[in-house]
């Protein structure tokens, strides 16, 4: 099972703010959307970052409420691990336990085509294994 199959049964949307918002305004987004992460892009609309419900955790506990105005430029994460939509999900979930984050933002040619979650690798494994599970029993009913 590759990435492209879940970008095509969810949707290629994804939730996107510049570097210079405010923490706030993309905890704004982050909550009327409820989502967990949302990626930073430049001017290019290059990925630039990725900010997600852990760093306001962190940013409230190093600076407190002040830090909602601090552009979201300040706090998020530069290094962004992403993926292809020929990966595959058994690849991605290796790397998120390995990496401990929860979000792989999907980019082919530099173009941000999408994004998946470990929400999305647990529904589709899921889908897998009843689909296993069903093969399994019609066999044993057929044999
Ligand atoms: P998450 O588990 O996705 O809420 O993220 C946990 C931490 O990892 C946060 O500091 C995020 O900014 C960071 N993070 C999330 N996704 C990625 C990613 N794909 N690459 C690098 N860091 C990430």
């Amino acid at each position: 099972m590759t990435v492209g199959r879940i970008l095509a049964a969810k949707g290629r949307d994804v939730a996107t703010i510049n570097p210079q918002c405010s923490v706030a305004e993309a905890a704004q987004i982050l909550a009327r959307k409820r989502i967990g992460a949302i990626v930073i892009v430049d001017g290019e609309g290059a990925v630039a970052g990725i900010f997600s419900e852990r760093d306001i955790v962190r940013l409230l506990n190093a600076k407190g409420a002040a830090a909602l105005q601090d552009e979201v430029a300040n706090w998020m994460t530069r290094t962004v691990v992403t993926t292809s939509q020929s990966a595959s999900v058994h690849s991605l979930m290796e790397q998120m336990t390995a990496g401990r984050f929860r979000h792989f933002p999907v980019v082919e040619n530099g173009v941000l085509v999408g994004i998946v979650s470990i929400g999305d690798v647990v529904k589709q494994r899921l889908a897998e294994m009843e689909q296993e599970q069903q093969a399994m029993r019609d066999y044993i009913a057929t044999a």
